[in-house]
């Protein structure tokens, strides 16, 4: 897949990113009232949904178009870049004539695949270097989330960023969202130049959990937030459960600690060098080990012996378990270690 670096331009420039407005642009004053408070935060992007795809029919689903007015507003008077969410060829069509800068995808419309070779079409034939934001399907599906990304990249739209914002799930959970952070990891190791952002407020679903996720995410390598802030979130016509107003983000920007790559380039080439050699013993070991066990499995084969003996199985498991113990690693992945190796050895041991 061809990349562009993911470019917003002289004002796009923050590390991390960080994309900030209201789930819904709700009216005029609203909208203009949170991008004014955004930026004099020092927020360059502003995010607002126009057209939002809703669960349920009767919910409130965007202004539609006159929101696309008020976001040209916000960037004449603010400066500030906008972002919406598109999800068929109409509202690309009209929010690229309006001026929207950044266009995202959402979750919904990810896993759709007529829906997304018909708006990277369209958006192909108006503005091939519009940035574009893919954000994950509804399920943990990397290859839904990465085929949407071809589609685009393959009509010529190559300035692609993803949005992890969480898989839904069945039931009562901790997060809206469940974040899964092995999938955008997997995204991330399958498209290594593809910028990632999080969105803790989809994931989150509450106030209380964005500063924790935020920190997790930039922990975790993201590129950048998009975060959901409104100036009166209780009285939000969409997702106020898990908005922010501006003081609020502006404190949680203030707390997150920011990783300096280049500072711990050295030492951090020193450890991983420790971990490739230790990790080369392992495998040694492993395949000694394995060794052993085939001709193990050979005399039991020749005594007409069963291969598993669970009283033996037992008593390996009780026994690493208590050395890893006081090595300091924990029961449940020494559980886990053991229990593969034997499965592999039993395997080897049967296919004497
Ligand atoms: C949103 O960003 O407001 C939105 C609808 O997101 P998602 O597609 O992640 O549900
Ligand atoms: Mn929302």
């Amino acid at each position: 897949m061809e990349l562009k670096p993911l470019d917003f331009g002289k004002k796009g420039t923050s590390k991390p990113i960080i994309i900030a407005g209201p789930c819904s642009a709700e009216t005029e004053s609203q909208v203009l009232e949170s991008a004014y408070a955004l930026s004099n935060l020092g927020i360059n992007i502003f995010r607002a949904g126009i057209w939002k795809p809703r669960t349920k029919p009767g919910s409130f689903q965007g202004v539609g178009l006159p929101g696309l007015k008020w976001l040209s507003k916000v960037k004449e008077e603010t400066g500030m870049l906008v972002a919406t969410e598109v999800a068929t060829k109409a509202h690309v069509e009209a929010a690229l004539s309006h001026g929207v800068d950044i266009i995202w995808i959402g979750a919904r419309t990810t896993g759709n695949p007529f829906a997304m070779q018909e708006i990277a079409e369209t958006i192909a034939s108006i503005k091939k270097d519009a940035p574009v934001l893919v954000k994950n399907p509804l399920n943990p599906d990397v290859e839904a989330w990465i085929g949407a990304l071809e589609r685009l990249a393959n009509c010529g739209v190559c300035h692609l960023g993803a949005i992890h914002r969480g898989f839904s799930t069945y039931g009562e959970h901790y997060y809206r969202n469940n974040p899964q952070w092995g999938v955008p990891l997997e995204l991330r190791t399958r498209i290594p130049d593809l910028t990632i952002i999080c969105d803790p407020s989809h994931i989150a679903g509450r106030r209380d959990l964005i500063a924790p996720l935020s920190q997790q995410a930039l922990d975790r390598g993201f590129d950048g937030l998009i975060i959901e802030s409104h100036c009166s979130p209780d009285s939000a016509w969409s997702d106020k459960d898990q908005q922010i107003t501006p003081p609020v983000l502006k404190d949680i920007l203030n707390s997150l600690l920011l990783r300096d790559s280049k500072n711990v380039a050295e030492e951090l080439h020193q450890l991983r060098e420790r971990i490739d050699e230790l990790d080369a013993q392992l495998i040694d070991v492993l395949s000694q080990r394995m060794k052993i066990s085939s001709e193990i499995g050979n005399l039991k084969k020749l005594s007409k012996m069963p291969v598993v003996q669970p009283e033996r199985y037992n008593s390996i498991l009780q026994s690493r378990i208590n050395s890893a113990l006081q090595e300091g690693l924990s029961p449940k992945f020494m559980k886990q270690i053991i229990s593969a190796i034997h499965e592999e050895s039993v395997r080897v041991q049967i296919d004497q």
